[in-house]
């Protein structure tokens, strides 16, 4: 049993070791942000709800996102342990978490400065199909444009242009980063540095987390 949470900045790097754990783990990757675009592309209700935040960069309203987490969180495969990536991105979601009695193991804190950030989104594609992430230069797929995992094509998100990349960090440092602190507290932070290559970041990652359950990884 392994329930982790992954903090960081947006570009951090959450969603790429998300994938990395799942594969050690075998536990499900929860990410809200696939989550809510997933919505969005079928126009569902909360899809409709969130549309207008997620294409200014701002967060979707807590109540629409804990539900979403909270129904995600009732299914089966989530019963040996989850990863959240993107979640909780604000002290109220964190509580709500709580209110759930959900058990937090770990929260690791991807720690990466502001201007490699740009440079990190401005270089992402993504599969809106399965959800994984690539870098044009960093992390590339084997084909050019092509999902490595499930062969669908990749697209730049909405979101990550210049403007609305400055708006979701502003946004990150006022109302995600007092995490850190929240988490602290309760001693459960793990701090990663981010800004090395994919590898050295996942190594430290699987090691913290080997740390507490030697037995399972
Ligand atoms: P990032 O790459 O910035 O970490 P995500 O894919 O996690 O982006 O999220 C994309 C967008 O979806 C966010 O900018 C926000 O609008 C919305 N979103 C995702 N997770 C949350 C959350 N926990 N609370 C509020 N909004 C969220
Ligand atoms: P987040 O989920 O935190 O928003 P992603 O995992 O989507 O972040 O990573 C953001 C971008 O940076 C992607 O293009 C990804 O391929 C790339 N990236 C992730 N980790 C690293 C790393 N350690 N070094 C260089 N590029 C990275
Ligand atoms: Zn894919």
């Amino acid at each position: 049993m392994m329930n982790i949470i992954l903090l960081g900045a947006p570009g951090a790097g959450k969603g790429t070791q998300a994938e990395k754990i799942c594969e050690s783990f075998h536990i499900p990757q929860i990410s809200t942000g696939n989550i809510i675009r997933a919505a969005m592309k079928n126009g569902t209700e909360a899809g409709k709800k969130a549309k207008a935040f997620v294409d200014a960069g701002q967060l979707v309203p807590d109540e629409v996102v804990i539900e979403m987490v909270d129904e995600r969180l009732k299914q089966d495969d989530c019963k040996n342990g989850f990863i959240l990536d993107g979640f909780p991105r604000t002290v109220p979601q964190a509580e709500a978490l709580e209110q759930m009695g959900v058990q937090i193991d770990a929260v690791i804190d991807i720690e990466v400065p502001d201007e490699v950030i740009m440079q990190r989104l401005g270089g992402r594609r993504c599969c809106l199909h399965c959800g994984a992430t690539y870098h044009i230069s960093w992390n590339p797929p084997k084909v050019e444009g092509v999902c490595d995992k499930c062969g669908e094509e990749l697209s730049i998100r909405k979101d990550d242009k210049p403007e609305t990349i400055a708006e979701r960090l502003r946004i990150y440092h006022s109302q995600t980063k007092p995490l850190e602190d929240y988490y602290k507290g309760r001693h459960k932070l793990h701090e990663v540095e981010g800004n090395r290559p994919v590898e050295a970041v996942t190594a430290d990652v699987l090691s913290a987390l080997r740390s507490l359950s030697p037995l399972e990884a």
